[in-house]
């Protein structure tokens, strides 16, 4: 039996993760998302004392690296590393920045194909992250590209951080989407880019349910139910 699979990829705060959890939930399938996977390995850098941006400090952790992905009762996807629960720890502010250079590294990508495509081998995945139509599932039944404005982007990080509760300024959050889209657009290994059957959304205006009732006419239209 062959499984389903829908690829969600775009730059970071277009929604993707939230709508890509939605759309899994509507349908059934699992949700996989493979920036945490990243910011793993981006975690055990920084817990090593490594640099991120250096290759020659990088891929010589990478083969004692225990990373397992798991799901929690609650249906959420959690990640561990050495067997620790690091699902709150890989979304610290400086494990983003972390994770975007190490996820320039070849061999860090190539360490991470095999653990992605498996999980789509197993089962209906919905499955999020910057490169998954063009090299992770290049056969993926639907393919989505999930966009909005730097600025669109910003203001919605923004709420989220003021609703938990945490400090943060506008331009800041501007400037480190912005840099983080330059280095996820510029590297050489699998940049972020659109794949040729994708289809483009935007969503600069529109709220996560309306964003969410586009997505699942897309997909509709191209899998049986
Ligand atoms: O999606 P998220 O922001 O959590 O991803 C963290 C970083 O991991 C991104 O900035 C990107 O550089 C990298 N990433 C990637 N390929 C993926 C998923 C994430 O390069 N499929």
């Amino acid at each position: 039996m062959s499984f389903r699979s829908i690829a969600i990829d775009g730059p970071a705060g277009a929604g993707k993760s939230t709508l890509a959890r939605r759309l899994a939930e509507r349908l059934g399938f699992l949700y996989v998302d493979t920036g945490a996977v990243y910011r793993t390995v981006a975690l055990a850098v920084l817990r090593a004392g490594a640099d991120p941006a250096d290759e020659g400090q990088v891929i010589p952790l990478l083969e004692g690296l225990d990373i397992r992905l798991d799901y929690g009762l609650d249906g959420a996807q959690r990640m561990y590393l050495a067997g620790e629960d690091v699902s709150g720890a890989i979304r610290e502010h400086q494990v983003s920045g972390a994770a975007s250079k190490a996820a320039s590294i070849p061999a860090v990508r190539t360490f991470l194909l095999d653990l992605q495509r498996k999980l789509a081998r197993e089962q209906d995945v919905v499955m999020d992250g910057r490169d998954i139509g063009t090299v992770v599932l290049p056969g993926a039944d639907v393919k989505i590209f999930l966009t909005a404005a730097p600025e669109a982007r910003a203001r919605r990080r923004l709420l989220e951080l003021e609703e938990r509760g945490q400090a943060a300024d506008f331009q800041t959050i501007l400037r480190d989407i912005e840099a983080r889209d330059w280095q996820d657009e510029h590297r050489t290994a699998s940049p972020l880019e659109r794949a040729e059957d994708a289809v483009l959304l935007d969503t600069t205006d529109l709220n996560l349910d309306q964003s969410l009732e586009r997505l699942l006419v897309l997909v509709k239209e191209r899998i049986e139910p």
